[in-house]
């Protein structure tokens, strides 16, 4: 069984074409500013590479070609289209309708539409990409699956806000959590790794990446994270705040003159490390930046370590310990530096890293010491085969 599956955004397409037999990723790719100037396909197939630029309208002229790519003689994985069994789509939010992966049917695609309010710039993209290749493949099944759905085993007093309870009624205004295909597959593979069942576990799962969040997982289930409403909560990012006081916002939209977009731009795109070290949103550039003594910079570092850190410190609180912290996406996979500084302080509750094991990028590693009460793990992350595996158990 051969499964396409879809992470559509904005302007933008990620594929890979999974063979579900075997697990093995036939070929995979990225599809950059659809609808804009200077449309491309970075393509990888049968250990060959082959970049198409030509002008990509929409997302249904992109896939067309993502197809083309696909059957392609020379770089391509496949003879027909008819080859490809299933499709698994990302989407992003699936509000409190969705807790597990569905088959897209009509009645699917209504729900997910009610849900854009929640995520006005993710839902959108992902449902044009799901109409894109219904058109494209109109007898192939579909899967959707969501990044919300994961952490739909919260607690209520871990999801509601104390705020007026009507807006929760009226607005479904609650904590949803982002990356949840990631938090779970990390937290399997960590279960997997120590050879113990996820069932008698508590593990704090960190994904760290332009966009981060921390999830605690006990006995499996996900019973509190760091992302809420929406992905701005939580740590500090790349671009973005995180936790801050909110009556911050009314008093810079006041001393600033910014209206609603404004400080939406701000809160999102202009704060985080980037906002503090005025150098980068990109880790590899700030601790570059901090090595040469740029104190903004090194301040970003200490900031987002610190945070990441009180994290893991109240969900240990929240499932009352911790047995394993699994550090994934590309900052928690690549920068032995974060992951040392984010547990340094945490011996206290029996988290402690070996220097020398923990000097490693990209594989999965117990890089605890042998003595830590509580293992840490480096697990790169796999939303593409989550996605995949749930499609084929549904289809
Ligand atoms: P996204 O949220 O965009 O999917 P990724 O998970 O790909 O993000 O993570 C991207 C971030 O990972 C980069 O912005 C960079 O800060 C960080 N990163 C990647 N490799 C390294 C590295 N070797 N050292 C430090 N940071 C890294």
């Amino acid at each position: 069984m051969k499964v396409l599956v879809i992470n559509c955004g904005s302007s933008s397409l990620k594929y890979q074409l999974i063979d579900m037999t075997d697990e093995n990723v036939l070929a995979k790719g990225l599809v950059e500013r659809i609808g804009i100037e200077g449309s491309k396909i970075t393509h990888k197939a049968n250990g060959k590479k082959a970049v198409i630029e030509q002008p990509m309208e929409n997302h249904k002229v992109a896939l067309g070609l993502v197809m083309e790519a696909l059957l392609n003689e020379e770089h391509g994985a496949i003879k027909s289209t008819d080859e490809i069994n299933a499709v698994g789509h990302r989407v992003v939010h699936g509000g409190e309708k969705f807790a597990t992966s569905v088959i897209i049917d009509d009645e699917v695609i209504k729900v997910m539409e009610e849900c854009s309010d929640l995520a006005p710039l993710h839902n959108p993209p992902n449902i044009t990409g799901i109409r894109a290749c219904q058109e494209l493949m109109p007898n192939t099944p579909m899967v959707g699956v969501f990044d919300t759905a994961f952490h739909q085993t919260m607690p209520e007093q871990a999801y509601i806000y104390p705020l007026p309870y009507e807006l929760y009624e009226k607005y479904a205004v609650r904590r949803y959590g982002f990356h949840g295909t990631s938090h779970k597959y990390v937290a399997e593979r960590a279960a997997a790794i120590l050879g113990k069942d996820m069932k008698d576990l508590r593990i704090i799962t960190c994904h760290l990446g332009n966009g981060a969040s921390v999830a605690a997982v006990k006995n499996g289930e996900c019973v509190d994270t760091s992302m809420g409403l929406t992905p701005l909560e939580g740590l500090a990012m790349g671009t973005r705040c995180g936790d801050i006081d909110p009556a911050i916002i009314p008093f810079i939209m006041e001393k600033e003159g910014l209206d609603i977009a404004g400080i939406n731009n701000l809160v999102n795109k202009k704060s985080g490390v980037l906002g503090i070290s005025g150098v980068s949103s990109d880790f590899r550039d700030i601790e570059g930046e901090a090595e040469k003594g740029n104190k903004r910079a090194q301040l970003a570092l200490d900031i987002f370590a610190y945070r990441v850190r009180k994290y893991i410190g109240s969900y240990a609180a929240a499932m009352g310990g911790v047995d394993a912290v699994v550090f994934t996406a590309g900052l928690g996979e690549n920068s032995a530096m974060t992951r040392a500084d984010i547990c340094k302080g945490l011996e206290f509750i029996g988290i402690k890293v070996d220097a020398d094991k923990n000097n490693i990028r990209g594989e999965e590693k117990v890089v605890s010491t042998d003595d830590a009460s509580v293992k840490v793990l480096v697990v790169p992350t796999n939303e593409e085969l989550m996605i995949a595996r749930d499609t084929k158990k549904l289809v």
